[in-house]
């Protein structure tokens, strides 16, 4: 874990960039810093590696006072990730990815195999390796920066603003596959960004700043959607902070309608211009159906294909998402293994269990 205890970093010319913040970052999850530009964001993380020298207060590692730890023995300990990636722009792909285990004299054969996996865990096509980052498009330079960081396999990651510079489709995707080694990896994680939907989604636990780097709120998203501290909070929550709150309910206790479902193959037995469930041969749903009052089987080109909502697994926003998405204005649900469950409509999402 890192802790922070009353960290101050006043600099030179008098502004107080962190005002007595303290919190812990626990092993294994991902701590997010947001806030708007200018509240101590990057300060606070480059304390963390002493790029930056904090004013007073302590900041500890795994129990250990990193003032009074050996700065590069510290450093190895810890994966740097920044916005653009920062790339050695002479060096190709896979050496910098074995940027740091070359500096710790790591054996180079070795490193070169591990940076090949890398670059495959974070999605780089293995003939990218031998390119240089400027034949890279941002995203992809940004998952290098990612492999690099990962490289000597440090059990800590800071991250500042690393999906900010790229497009919103992309940092998607990187969001997501982030996530994803996340999952596998359990590093110890610190990461930046302005973006509170992207805290939102990333975080086990957020940290709001204030100017001056004033701690607003630290806790799990949904407790900050539930229940924001003050009125700076919520402000920055913004407008969508009900829809956001939707992420973390479930849909178990809502009870689904008996659409009708048919099968491919079969007559769609139903009203004219009613809608129907779209089934494949095994029943799992596949989308809607509008019933043609003629009696002609099922065809699957006849079918609007629509995303099916897990009773178990889905939450209130995915409802909500796929029946505002859907054709018939209603979410197709399926039980845990994929079967058809029954349907739900929007206004469902605001029903609670009794
Ligand atoms: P953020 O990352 O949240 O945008 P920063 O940590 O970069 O914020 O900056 C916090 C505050 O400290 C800002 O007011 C900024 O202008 C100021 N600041 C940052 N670096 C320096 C510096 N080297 N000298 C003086 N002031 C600085
Ligand atoms: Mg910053």
């Amino acid at each position: 874990m890192i802790a922070f205890s009353h960290v101050v970093k006043t600099y030179d010319n008098g502004t107080t960039a962190v005002a007595d913040l303290s919190f812990v970052a626990p092993t294994g999850k991902i701590t997010v810093l947001v806030g708007p530009s200018g509240c101590g964001k990057t300060t606070t993380l480059r304390m963390v590696n002493r790029l930056i020298e904090q004013t007073s207060g302590d900041i500890l590692l795994g129990g250990e006072n990193n003032a009074q730890t050996d700065t590069i023995r510290m450093r190895r300990k810890i994966g740097y990730v920044i916005q653009n990636a920062g790339l050695f722009p002479h060096q190709t792909v896979l050496d910098n990815v074995c940027a740091v285990p070359f500096l710790n004299k790591s054996d180079r054969a070795q490193s070169r195999a591990r940076a090949r996996d890398l670059l495959e865990l974070v999605g780089i096509d293995r003939d990218y390796a031998s390119r240089y980052p400027w034949q890279l498009s941002g995203g992809q330079q940004q998952r290098v920066g990612v492999a690099r960081a990962l490289a000597a396999d440090p059990p800590y990651m800071l991250m500042d603003e690393p999906f900010s510079a790229v497009d919103p489709i992309v940092r998607k995707q990187l969001q997501g596959e982030f996530l994803r080694i996340q999952a596998d990896l359990a590093k110890t994680i610190v990461m930046v960004t302005h973006d509170i939907d992207e805290a939102l989604k990333l975080g086990d636990q957020i940290i709001v700043l204030k100017e001056g780097g004033i701690l607003a709120q630290i806790g799990s998203p949904a407790e900050i959607l539930a229940n924001p501290a003050d009125q700076f909070v919520a402000d920055f929550l913004g407008e969508s902070r009900g829809y956001h709150a939707l992420n973390f309910e479930g849909i178990a206790d809502l009870q689904p309608q008996r659409t009708p479902v048919f099968r491919l193959g079969d007559e769609v037995g139903i009203a004219a211009g009613e809608w129907a469930v779209a089934a494949d041969a095994a029943g799992r749903p596949l989308g809607w159906v509008r019933a043609s009052g003629s009696s002609e089987p099922l065809a699957e080109h006849a079918v609007t294909f629509s995303q099916a909502v897990s009773a178990s697994a889905g939450n209130r926003r995915e409802l909500l998402d796929a029946s505002l998405a859907s054709p018939s204005g209603l979410a197709i649900v399926v039980d845990a293994t994929g079967a058809y469950a029954g349907t739900l409509a929007a206004h469902a999402v605001a029903g609670r269990a009794s």
